[in-house]
């Protein structure tokens, strides 16, 4: 099997001066992609900033033979990374919204700046960026965008408010995209991955840290980013080597008469019943997915009977 390329595509790679992003970037320059290589160069807090993160990046890419450029701007002004890749290589391909900072604390300490700033980095960066490709994308009817959940936003994490809230935002976000982009060829999915880098370093023993080498990424932005992909609007969760896909499921529920014997202590008889997952489950993917007026008449006829 002959190897995916991406010769003559411009990838935009946020936050790529270490960690997930410097791999991704080396990858699709090895691969004949033209990389902007977003960062800041801000510590795992957003603080300060430096050139040399993207710059010896951009480095290593061109010592090995490969294209790339180096961008420094703040993903805030996601129109000017842009505007970086359009006036270096005239175009805009795949977007791979990858930057992001830490502010963990309890949430009884979190102040509204620990909040702000990672909802800023992760959901409003992730929206700016994409927001001034996506005319791009729909223009040249071709697009690949990739946001960065993580599995704290899947499930939630103790000290992590802040940053599991803008992680399951991107994944609304990376799945509204993937409609209005549909018709334009432009598949927007969002992956969870899990890889040492300095944001999991100080939490993870070094022998598991070994295991989740930010390489072992790669292969599945690689995937999602081609042009031969059709997959678009997926949750991917990635680490060490392994790709799960994910998927909503529901129980079969439990129908009330639509009456007024409808009341929080009826719904307490049968919340056991509401919550079995080991009957009949459900498995919606789309909001239009549930027959709710479906669901009324049946409630209706319950309640007449
Ligand atoms: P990292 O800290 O090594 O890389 C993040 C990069 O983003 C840094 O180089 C930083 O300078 C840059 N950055 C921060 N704020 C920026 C801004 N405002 N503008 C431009 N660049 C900025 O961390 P990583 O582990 O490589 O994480 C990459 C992404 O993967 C993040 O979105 C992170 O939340 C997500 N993630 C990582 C893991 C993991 O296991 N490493 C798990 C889940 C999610």
């Amino acid at each position: 099997m002959s190897e995916l390329r991406f010769d003559g595509r411009v990838v935009i790679v946020s936050g790529a001066g270490g960690g997930l992003g410097k791999a991704y970037s080396l990858f699709f320059a090895a691969r004949g992609a033209k990389v902007v290589v977003n960062d800041l160069g801000s510590g795992l807090k957003g603080e300060g900033s430096s050139a040399a993160a993207a710059d010896l990046v951009v480095a290593e890419i061109k010592k090995a033979g490969g294209e790339a450029v180096a961008d420094y701007h703040n993903v805030l002004e996601g129109d000017k990374i842009v505007e970086t890749a359009v006036n270096a290589f005239g175009r805009v391909d795949v977007v791979i919204n990858n930057a992001g900072i830490l502010r963990d604390k309890s949430f009884k300490s979190m102040t509204d700046k620990d909040w702000d700033d990672v909802f800023n980095v992760h959901l409003q960066g992730s929206y700016q960026i994409t927001k001034a490709a996506w005319p791009i994308m729909r223009k040249q009817k071709f697009g690949r965008v990739i946001m960065t959940s993580s599995a704290a936003g899947i499930y939630g994490n103790f000290g992590q408010a802040n940053y599991s809230a803008a992680k399951q935002a991107l994944v609304g976000f990376s799945n509204s995209l993937a409609y209005e982009g549909h018709k334009y060829n432009i598949h927007v999915n969002a992956i969870a991955p899990l890889a040492a880098s300095r944001m999991t370093e100080t939490v993870m023993p070094q022998e598991i840290l070994n295991a989740l080498k930010p390489e072992f990424i790669a292969p599945v932005v690689g995937y999602l980013a081609h042009e031969s992909t059709a997959q678009t609007g997926g949750l991917l969760e990635v680490g060490a080597g392994t790709i799960t896909a994910h998927r909503w499921e529901g129980t079969a529920g439990v129908v009330f008469k639509a009456d007024q014997s409808f009341t929080p202590t009826a719904v307490k008889a049968r919340f056991d019943e509401i919550c079995n997952f080991d009957g009949p489950v459900t498995y919606p993917t789309s909001i239009k997915d549930n027959d709710w007026v479906g669901k009324l008449e049946e409630a209706r006829a319950l309640a007449t009977n």
